[in-house]
């Protein structure tokens, strides 16, 4: 099997090839041709972790396998980040295990790339404004990629803790981007693309904040519980998800189906917009991607980054 370990992710993974491959697998996906499998998530009991599993396999590329690991909320003490996680793939031919990758840098950069796909896809035209909520350590990640996903021409920005404002002030002047921070009327107002990535139990962005042709992608809640959006919101927009089944009850629109203010029906998959079986927008003035999250994303940027340490001779052979 290859070994690509969590400190050479950086030096191979590109923002490009986790979106082409995001981009691939939602479409395998919409066609049925790749298949998440049943999330496992437990609470051990031992050090406040939350362990689990989240696999599957896209018979497209033939690319199977799961990511296991998830939160160890003292992992300072450590000197460890509290999400950890490792990618193994499997030869679909034989069930032999083909490669063992680190998984928390991958997590970072297929999440951006989800928000990106869909912003490719369903970004009103000519939107020039991107309004970001939320500041911590995915924001950049999400911001780097929505950036190379559309042409915007300034950022704005809002965080329930205004002091970690400074990440996004810094990403977007690394981009080259003017950046000011606003209250949330302002950011809905006057962002033309909204991405929300906040730990929230709450709704932050109101129905009557958002005006105009607007998209959302709202990628922070992925647990039952959390929300960052008003569900009279939800209600109003066209949604797409990653996975139906997740975003009904894990992702943001849990809380519009539970007060029955939208049908699961009625929730379209990016996937088949990116195949060209949905129309996406269409003329909707509010458009949202629910992104939950799946296995098949890790599965799908762990099997390009094997790709690019074989063509760089730097993925590290061992026999099991
Ligand atoms: P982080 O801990 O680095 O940052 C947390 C963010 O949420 C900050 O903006 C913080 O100000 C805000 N926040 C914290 N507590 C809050 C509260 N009670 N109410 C409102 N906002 C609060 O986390 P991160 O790594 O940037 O992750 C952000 C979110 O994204 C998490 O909820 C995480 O689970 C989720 N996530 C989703 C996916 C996906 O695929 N959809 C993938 C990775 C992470």
């Amino acid at each position: 099997m290859l070994v690509v370990a969590e400190n050479q992710i950086a030096g191979l993974m590109t923002p490009e090839a986790a979106f082409d491959a995001i981009e691939a697998v939602f479409a395998a996906m919409a066609r049925r041709k790749a298949q998440n499998f049943p999330v496992v998530r437990e609470a051990l009991g031992h050090e406040d972790a939350l362990y689990g599993f989240k696999g599957g396999f896209d018979a497209d590329a033939l690319t199977l396998g799961l990511k296991a690991g998830g939160y160890w909320p003292n992992n300072q003490k450590h000197g460890l980040i509290n999400h950890q996680s490792t990618v193994f793939l499997f030869d679909a031919d034989t069930g032999r295990v083909s490669a063992a990758v680190g998984g928390n840098l991958l997590t970072a950069l297929r999440t951006a790339a989800a928000s990106a796909v869909s912003i490719k896809y369903l970004a009103p035209k000519g939107a020039k404004v991107l309004g970001m909520i939320g500041a911590g350590h995915q924001s950049a990640f999400q911001l780097r990629a929505a950036a190379r996903a559309h042409a915007f021409e300034r950022v704005i920005g809002w965080n329930p803790h205004p002091e970690m404002l400074t990440r996004l002030a810094d990403t977007a002047s690394e981009l080259g981007l003017p950046f000011e921070a606003v209250d949330l009327p302002t950011l809905g107002a006057q962002a033309d693309v909204i991405i929300s990535i906040t730990s929230s139990f709450g709704p932050l962005l109101m129905d009557g904040h958002v005006a105009g042709p607007t998209h959302i992608a709202a990628m922070g809640t992925d647990t039952k519980g959390k929300q960052e959006l008003d569900p009279a919101l939800v209600a109003r927009a066209r949604v797409f998800t990653d996975e139906i089944a997740q975003s009904v009850s894990i992702g943001e629109c849990q809380h519009a189906i539970a007060q029955g203010l939208i049908a699961e029906e009625t929730i379209g998959e990016l996937g088949a917009v990116v195949t060209g079986d949905n129309p996406g927008r269409a003329g909707a003035e509010v458009t949202i991607f629910d992104g939950t999250g799946v296995g098949l994303q890790d599965l799908a940027v762990a099997a390009a980054v094997v790709e690019l340490a074989k063509q760089k001779g730097v993925a590290q052979k061992v026999d099991i």
